[in-house]
């Protein structure tokens, strides 16, 4: 039985793995957030994965929220503006309960909780409050690195993982995400919500098992009605200018010490310099063709076909959901 997770655990946080100790009434950890609460942005979004957002045409999106603040920081992330510079608007346990339920009644899919980590005791408040009335799958979107106890401690709250495995190579975590011990911390989470929920679920059979057109542009998944995913782990995967090496040693390690057929691979093309990744010349591009196909046929040639790859037009800034305090 694993120590449920609340609001004390602010006074000294370990929610994550800095463990900064800091008492968050008087101060900030390395996610730069106190014990209050803030979110950017609730609403539908359509260019999540086909079976988190649904077809383009149908009604319905992934119901996400984007909480402020972020335990990884990367040099190179897009939604900066939220995760690093802490953009939001402050919200209580009781306000975000109302929140989940407006997006769930506007059609929600899922109820998709963005850079959740820092936030948890205040939003496991508010799920708590929800439970009995919420009845769409809880997603939870992180960057994988995480704590065990607290993958084992959400197990009660979270139908799909959506975790980012961002490198094989430590030297670049520490580089671009200041996480020296980015790949062993994230395969041990990635490898307890696989553990956790099992193999996917949908809610109809899938058409096929070949790799899919990822979500943006939405438009690339019109037609025929897209299976929506109620409980597993999609494992996703940006693959960065000058380091498709490390995208292709981390597809061989994961096919290899995962349980095939457990989990969905989410290979991204969308890479856009932004934020601090202009001051390093090998991140200050876009990735190309030539790139991301190395990884993509990597993954063909190991198997690794349940899953989505984005189409290469995915590379565009206004993929960036606006951050202007929408639905909250
Ligand atoms: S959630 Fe924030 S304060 Fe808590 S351990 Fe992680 S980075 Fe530090």
């Amino acid at each position: 039985m694993n120590d449920p997770i609340t609001r004390q655990m602010y006074q000294s946080c370990r929610l994550c793995p800095r463990m900064c100790g800091i008492d968050r009434s008087r101060g900030t950890g390395f996610c730069g957030c106190s014990d209050t609460l803030r979110a950017a942005r609730a609403a539908l979004h359509q260019w999540e994965e086909p079976c988190l957002s649904g077809a383009e045409g149908q009604p319905g999106g992934s119901g996400t929220v984007f909480f402020s603040g972020c335990t990884l920081r990367c040099l190179f992330c897009q939604n900066y503006r939220i995760s690093s510079e802490n953009f939001g608007k402050e919200l209580t346990p009781d306000q975000l309960a109302s929140v989940f339920l407006d997006l769930q009644s506007q059609g929600a899919h899922n109820l998709n909780l963005v850079t959740a980590t820092q936030y948890l005791p205040d939003i496991l408040e508010a799920l708590d409050q929800v439970k009995d009335r919420l009845h769409i799958p809880v997603v939870y979107n992180c960057g994988g690195y995480e704590c065990l106890e607290t993958v084992k401690a959400l197990a009660p709250y979270v139908d799909i993982w959506l975790p980012d495995f961002k490198y094989f190579d430590n030297r670049l975590a520490a580089k671009y995400s200041k996480a020296p011990d980015y790949f062993e911390t994230a395969a041990a989470a990635i490898g307890q919500m696989i553990a956790q929920t099992g193999p996917p679920v949908y809610d109809s059979p899938l058409p096929s098992s070949a790799p899919r057109p990822h979500n943006a542009p939405a438009s690339k998944t019109s037609g025929a009605a897209a299976p929506l995913m109620k409980k597993g782990v999609i494992i996703r995967h940006m693959v960065l200018p000058s380091h498709r090496r490390d995208s292709i040693a981390l597809l061989r390690w994961i096919r290899e010490h995962y349980p095939h057929g457990h989990y969905l691979i989410s290979l991204m093309s969308q890479y856009t310099p932004f934020f601090h990744s202009k001051d390093y010349p090998e991140l200050n591009r876009r990735i190309t063709t030539y790139e991301y196909n190395q990884v993509v046929d990597e993954a063909i040639a190991l198997g690794l076909t349940d899953g989505f790859m984005q189409e290469k037009s995915s590379a565009k800034e206004e993929y960036t959901p606006p951050f202007d305090l929408q639905g909250l």
